[in-house]
């Protein structure tokens, strides 16, 4: 070999790596400076520059060295002399002294350029750009130069062209599918959405046959996955080596050596490939590419254009369009498949925060998750090989069995809701639920293969057990609150029918003195004269009996409307007995009954209503003196219940300790009357209800026991009663008092 001989195919070498650069590139922009880049290596200068023709402008987008125009300038080709020549002519340019030539115009970057040249970036014969090399020295553009320029060019320029349309394919199903879905992405189904591409391709670029084929997963063949045209049924049979040959083409090398070719018209292509292909009548054939990342994954092409002899240009974008189509969707199935299978599901089951376990039909534990041990409180994380029952509380364990077995036998899920003991003995409430897993693998079959309990390994399980105490507590207080609104409303309802029995038992007792002293008027006025004294007497007694009424019903109606307020106070009980008493003494002495105070020293400080205290004791011994015949005995007794210390004498009382044996302080008022039959002792009590042992002249309003029970419930006491027919009664006003250091507390 010569020495000119050896020098060309070093450049040779030398423009065929820059040509490898530039096809390297990632994208658009990448493409774009690896090219000025290259451009700046194979020529002695001092910068170069890549203009894109947007319309009639030329913009900067890449450029290398010094001496270069700015980077995004863009300006009119009619103002770039120098480039317009060269774009003009479709052909190299050179400007070899700036300072000499007049169409050079100077543009911002360039200032110190003396000589230019300027090569059309071509596709067919369309201009795309132009690629500038600039030097600071005239004459520095030979012949020589122009040529590898000019080489250089018109291998460079479908490379970057086509990192264009890629990018801008990308951005374009980017804007598909953010945010919006694109159609082919929502396709779930990566074989339907590559027969739709295919269909596609076929469609869009007039040719006779397309096809899809991927690698297979051991990388050494490609099957057809898609195909469309009249052969398609024979293209979906075909099964060829991943050698990089296909119809004559080297689908796994460089773009523009696999755009477009003739079948075994190339070196390289298998025979075994060409003859599949000559037995399919394929000739002439459009093959792209299909990569994920930089790996190649597989091609889309089409094969015999319907009209002409070979794919035009647009048939190539189209082509590309639809490969980056094809890519982004292999991308996707490839994504969504590592998604779904790429978890260490044993590192999921370790992480879980519900409780998880594979069980026998018997309840044995075969695995189990941490959170399980966490569950059941157990120190020791492991708990394989122990069973299920050993945690449950007693009683529960049957209620699983079943479920075990149902679930085993239906084959269907089932929840059950239990409570798990826990090492410390707390009780908490777990909702298991529990569904068969026959075909488990992993710590349970390892369990079984290394023959534990064996016998019973005739079914597996797979149980979630869920910690739901705090929703079984919120499920009780749900309970509780009904429970509580029910009580409520049955208790209005009774208030309810309560108040309108009062109105109407109100209305017809009022009634009754009205009538009468009503009567009594009409005899005072037209009656005879000498009962004059009678009637009025009447009147004023029934008047006082009406009042008394009113005076009671009012008594009532404000404690059933909660109204009547107490006033305690701490007061010396003996004391209101003994002024109540000689209000009485007057009354009992006229009737013959012995009234007797049998309260003796002083009695502990009782906190309560003053007025109240008095109305009780008053409605008590009016009824005493009432229902007690002449030569009877009438008497008030108090003790204190519930503390060592007694301070008097009840005589009987209902019990020694108050509710809870609290201590009380008893207040008894008793009679040696009529007395009250058992079958009444309750109803007494009731509004209105008067007794059978009542007389004409005993008159009443049937008011006054229920307003003594009321006023000792707002005292938190109670009313006991005592009583035989023929033999008297006595009626108990049972106070709780205070503890004795609240005793001693109390304001004297
Ligand atoms: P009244 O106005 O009828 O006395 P009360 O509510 O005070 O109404 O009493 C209700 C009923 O209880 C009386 O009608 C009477 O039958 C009975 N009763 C009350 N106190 C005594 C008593 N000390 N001895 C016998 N019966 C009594």
């Amino acid at each position: 070999m010569s020495t000119e001989q050896s020098h060309k195919s070093d450049q040779d070498k030398q423009l065929l790596a820059a040509v490898d650069q530039i096809n390297l590139a990632d994208d658009f922009p990448g493409a774009l400076v690896a090219l000025a880049t290259e451009a700046g290596r194979l020529l002695a200068c001092d910068g170069t520059s890549v203009m894109w023709l947007n319309g009639d402008e030329l913009e900067v987008l890449a450029k290398h060295g010094e001496s270069t125009p700015l980077l995004g300038l863009s300006l009119p080709v009619s103002q770039v002399g120098a480039a317009r020549t060269a774009l003009d002519a479709n052909r190299p340019a050179v400007v070899p002294d700036t300072a000499e030539d007049p169409r050079w115009r100077c543009i911002p970057g360039e200032e110190r350029v003396r000589a230019w040249l300027g090569v059309p970036l071509l596709l067919g014969d369309r201009a795309i750009g132009l690629l500038e090399w600039t030097a600071c020295e005239p004459e520095q553009f030979g012949d020589d130069a122009v040529e590898r320029a000019a080489i250089l060019t018109r291998y460079a320029a479908p490379i970057v062209y086509r990192a264009q349309l890629l990018d801008d394919t990308r951005r374009h199903l980017l804007e598909l599918t953010q945010p919006r879905q694109s159609r082919t992405a929502q396709v779930q189904d990566m074989g339907t959405a590559l027969r739709q591409v295919t269909q596609e391709a076929l469609d869009s670029t007039g040719a006779w046959h397309a096809f899809t084929f991927l690698k297979e997963e051991d990388g050494l063949r490609l099957r057809c996955v898609a195909a469309a045209g009249p052969q398609r049924q024979e293209l979906r049979k075909v099964i060829l080596r991943s050698d990089g040959s296909f119809g004559g083409l080297a689908a796994d090398r460089s773009v523009d050596r696999s755009v477009l070719g003739r079948t075994g018209s190339r070196s390289g292509a298998g025979p075994a490939d060409s003859e599949v292909m000559a037995a399919l009548g394929i000739t002439n054939a459009l093959i792209l590419p299909l990569r994920v990342g930089k790996e190649q994954v597989g091609i889309l092409g089409v094969a015999e254009p319907r009209s002409g002899n070979s794919f035009d240009q647009g048939a190539i974008r189209l082509m590309t369009h639809l490969a980056s189509q094809a890519s982004v969707i292999i991308e996707r199935a490839r994504q969504s498949k590592t998604a779904s299978a790429g978890y260490d599901y044993e590192a999921v089951f370790q992480a879980s925060p519900l409780g998880l376990c594979v069980l026998t039909l018997t309840g044995d534990i075969q695995a189990c998750n941490p959170a399980l041990a966490g569950l059941l409180s157990r120190a020791d994380r492991n708990l394989t090989g122990h069973n299920l029952s050993g945690f449950l509380a007693s009683g529960d364990w049957q209620r699983l069995v079943r479920a075990l077995e149902e679930v085993a036998f239906s084959g269907q899920r089932q929840q059950v809701d239990t409570r798990i003991q826990s090492a410390q003995g707390e009780q908490r409430h777990v909702r298991l639920t529990l569904a068969p897993a026959p075909s488990l693998t992993g710590p349970a079959r390892k369990a079984h293969a290394a023959g534990q309990r064996s016998g019973e390994m005739g079914s597996t399980l797979v149980a979630v057990l869920e910690d739901i105490t705090s929703l079984k507590i919120l499920e009780q207080e749900r309970v509780e609150h009904l429970r509580e609104l029910r009580e409520k409303h049955q208790q209005l309802q009774d208030l309810d029918q309560l108040r309108t029995r009062f109105v109407s038992n109100v209305s017809h007792e009022l009634r009754t003195p009205l009538a009468v002293i009503k009567l009594y008027a009409t005899l005072a006025r037209k009656g005879r004269p000498e009962k004059q004294a009678f009637y009025l007497q009447t009147i004023e007694q029934e008047t006082h009996r009406l009042e008394t009424m009113v005076e009671n019903i009012l008594d009532l109606t404000r404690i059933d409307r909660q109204t009547l307020r107490l006033h305690p106070e701490s007061l010396a009980a003996e004391e209101i007995i003994a002024q109540v008493l000689e209000v009485y003494q007057e009354t009992a002495e006229k009737r013959g009954i012995e009234l007797r105070n049998r309260v003796q020293g002083k009695l502990p400080r009782l906190l309560a209503d003053k007025n109240d205290l008095i109305q009780m004791l008053t409605n008590l011994v009016d009824n005493a003196l009432k229902y007690t015949p002449r030569e009877g005995q009438v008497w008030v007794a108090a003790r204190e219940v519930g503390t060592s210390g007694q301070a008097g004498q009840t005589g009987q009382t209902a019990g020694d300790q108050g509710p809870g044996g609290r201590p009380m302080l008893e207040i008894a008022v008793g009679d040696t009357g009529a007395g009250i039959a058992d079958d009444e002792q309750e109803r007494i009590f009731e509004r209105f209800y008067r007794g059978r042992n009542n007389t004409p002249e005993r008159t009443g309003t049937g008011l006054g026991l229920a307003i003594v029970q009321e006023l000792m419930a707002q005292h938190g006491g109670r009313v006991a009663l005592k009583s035989q027919v023929g033999r008297g009664s006595i009626f108990i006003l049972q106070f709780p008092l205070a503890q004795p250091i609240d005793n001693s507390l109390s304001p004297e």
